[in-house]
C-alpha cells in the first residue's frame, strides 16, 4: 500500500501536548514532516504605524520556542524543517518536492494568518494536495457552543453564563510518542534556527527588574504551569494577588506562552481540575479559569467581527468621540515621558521587558485615548510590536473595550489614574523600581510630583521639569 506522507505546519501552536494538527497529521499520515516558517513579512515587516512587526522581545521567545520544539520532535525520532520566507511558497515546495497528500495546520482567523492558509491552500490545489484544517487556540470548540459563532453574546457575562456551566471542555489530547513516528527517507535540507540579528534586531540582555525571565518554547511553558499550581500553590491565591504590579507570583504569566501556542488552554484547564480534586478548589482556582475564558471570548469576537475589531469604531461600530494621530503624543507615552508616574513606569517596563499586568496594561490604554485622546489604533499597534505575549485578538478585543468601541457595557468607562496608582502602588515601590529617578520621593508625592513643594525640591536636590517631566496633564482632575 502506498504511503501517506504528510507536513505538519506548526504556527502559534508551537507544542507537542494537545496539538490536533499534529494528532491528525499522525492519524492520517504515514510519514510526518514537521515545518515551521519565519514569515518574512511577520519578521521583517512593519506595523500600519511603522513599528518593527515583531519587536525584539517576541521575536527572542520565538525562536526559542521553536528551538525547543526542535528538540522534542528530535527525542521521539522526527525533526523540524525550518524555513525563512513566506510560508505559502515554502511550504509549497516542500510538499511539491516531498509529493506529500495534505498539510496540516490549525487554523488561524484573522485577517493576515487566513490570507496565508488560504494562499497556500490555493497553491497545493495546482498539485492535486489540499490543506487539512484542525482547531487549537481555545478552551472551546466551536462545534460545542450553544449558539452559532455569529450570534456570541457581544457582552463576557452573557456569554461566560451561556457556556462555563453547560459547555464541556473537551479532553487534552495525547502527545505523541516515538512509536509514532516513523523515520521519513527525503533528502530536504533542514534550515537553522535563525538569530534575533536575521530579523534586524540587535541582542539584548535581559533587564533583570522583568517580572520572570521568559523563555520560549512548551518546556519551559510546562515547567510555569508545574511552578504556579504544584511547586508553589500560587493559584491559591490567584485572586487575590492578581491585580500586582512586580514579580513573578502575583499572576500566571501564561500569556506568552499562550499566544505562541506553546501552552495549550486545555491543559492549564485540566491541571486546574486535577489540582481542584487533589489540594484545593476555592474562588481562585475558578479566577483563573475565568480570565481564560477571557482569551476565548476576544477570540470569539474576532471570528464574529472580523476585521472590525482592528477598525477605528471597533465592533461596536461607533466612535463616542474623536481621537487624532499624533505621532509626537505617542511617542511620549512610549517612552514613559508624560510627567505622570504610573503611567511611565508601566511604559518602561513594557519597553525594556515586553510585558506587562493587566492593570498597567489597562491604565496605560486609558490614559492614551482618555486623557491624551490619541487613537487607540496606535496604541494597540505599539503593543501588538512590544508584547512578548501578542495575540490579535486578545489585544485589539482589550483595546476595543477600553476605547469604549468594543464589548464594554458600560459607557464611559474612565480610569482615574491618580486613585489607582494610589490603590494599586500604595508605597509607590512600583514606579520606584522603573523610575528611579523618582526614588528619593516621599510616598505621599510619588504619584503626584507635580505638588512638590519649592522647599521639598531643594531638600531633595529633585528639580520637576529637570529630574522628571512635569505632567502633561491637568492631575487636578484625578482629586
Ligand atoms: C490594552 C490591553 C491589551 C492586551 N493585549 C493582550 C495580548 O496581546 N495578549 C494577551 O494574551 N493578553 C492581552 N491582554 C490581556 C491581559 O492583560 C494579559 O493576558 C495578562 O496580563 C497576561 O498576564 P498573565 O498571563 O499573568 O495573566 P493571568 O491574570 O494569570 O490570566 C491567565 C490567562 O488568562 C488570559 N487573560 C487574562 N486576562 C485577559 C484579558 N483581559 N483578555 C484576554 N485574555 C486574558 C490570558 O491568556 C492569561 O495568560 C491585554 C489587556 C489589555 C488591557
Amino acid at each position: 500500500m502506498k504511503k501517506h506522507r504528510v507536513i505538519v505546519w506548526f504556527r502559534q501552536d508551537l507544542r507537542l501536548h494537545d496539538n490536533e494538527a499534529l494528532t491528525d497529521a499522525l492519524k492520517n499520515g504515514e510519514e510526518v514532516l514537521p515545518v515551521y516558517v519565519f514569515d518574512e513579512r511577520v519578521f521583517k515587516g512593519q506595523t500600519r504605524f511603522g513599528f518593527p512587526k515583531t519587536g525584539k522581545y517576541r521575536c527572542q521567545f520565538i525562536i526559542e520556542s521553536v528551538r525547543d520544539l526542535r528538540e522534542n520532535l528530535r527525542k521521539l525520532g522526527s525533526d523540524l524543517y525550518i524555513r525563512i520566507g513566506k510560508p505559502e511558497e515554502e511550504i509549497f515546495e516542500i510538499a511539491r518536492t516531498a509529493k506529500s497528500s495534505w498539510v496540516f495546520c490549525n487554523r488561524e482567523r484573522t485577517e493576515e494568518e487566513v490570507e496565508v492558509q488560504d494562499a497556500l491552500e490555493r497553491k497545493l490545489w495546482s498539485v492535486g494536495q489540499e490543506v487539512r484544517f484542525s482547531r487549537g487556540k481555545m478552551l472551546y470548540y466551536t462545534a460545542d457552543l450553544p449558539f452559532p459563532v455569529t450570534h456570541t453574546p457581544d457582552i463576557f457575562t452573557h456569554f461566560r453564563k451561556e457556556v462555563e456551566k453547560f459547555v464541556p471542555i473537551r479532553e487534552v489530547l495525547p502527545t505523541p510518542t516515538k512509536e509514532d513516528f516513523q523515520t521519513v527517507s527525503i533528502d530536504l535540507p533542514l534550515g537553522d534556527i535563525p538569530s534575533i540579528k536575521d530579523f534586524e534586531h540587535e541582542p539584548f540582555t535581559p533587564d533583570t527588574r522583568s517580572v520572570i525571565p521568559f523563555k520560549g518554547g512548551e518546556t519551559e511553558g510546562l515547567k510555569r504551569l508545574q511552578y504556579y499550581l504544584w511547586d508553589s500553590d500560587l493559584v491559591q491565591n490567584y485572586k487575590e494577588t492578581r491585580n500586582g504590579l512586580m514579580g513573578g507570583d502575583y499572576s500566571s504569566k501564561f500569556s506568552p506562552w499562550l499566544s505562541q501556542g506553546c501552552l495549550s488552554p486545555k491543559m492549564i484547564y485540566a491541571e486546574i481540575k486535577r489540582y481542584e480534586q487533589e489540594r484545593t478548589k476555592n474562588e481562585s482556582t475558578y479566577w483563573l479559569f475565568f480570565e481564560l475564558l477571557w482569551r476565548d471570548f476576544f477570540r470569539l469576537m474576532g471570528k464574529k467581527y472580523e476585521n472590525k475589531i482592528f477598525q477605528k469604531s471597533g465592533t461596536k461600530g461607533t466612535l463616542t468621540h474623536d481621537l487624532k494621530n499624533d505621532p509626537q503624543l505617542l511617542q511620549v507615552w512610549i517612552e514613559g515621558r508624560t510627567g505622570v508616574p504610573f503611567i511611565d513606569a508601566n511604559m518602561r517596563e513594557l519597553s525594556q521587558t515586553g510585558f506587562m499586568s493587566n492593570r498597567g496594561r489597562q491604565n496605560v490604554a486609558s490614559f492614551l485615548v482618555k486623557d491624551l485622546t490619541v487613537n487607540w489604533q496606535m496604541g494597540a499597534d505599539y503593543f501588538e510590536s512590544m508584547l512578548l505575549d501578542y495575540d490579535p485578538c486578545s489585544n485589539y478585543g482589550n483595546w476595543n473595550y477600553v476605547a469604549g468601541v468594543g464589548s464594554d457595557p458600560r459607557e464611559n468607562r474612565y480610569f482615574n489614574i491618580l486613585a489607582q496608582a494610589k490603590k494599586y502602588d500604595p508605597k509607590g515601590q512600583y514606579v520606584k523600581l522603573w523610575l528611579p529617578e523618582l526614588a528619593n520621593l516621599p510616598s505621599d508625592i510619588i504619584h503626584r510630583p507635580d505638588i512638590i513643594s519649592a522647599k521639598q525640591e531643594s531638600a531633595l536636590g529633585f528639580h520637576l521639569g529637570e529630574h522628571y517631566p512635569k505632567s502633561m496633564v491637568n492631575t487636578e482632575r484625578w482629586v
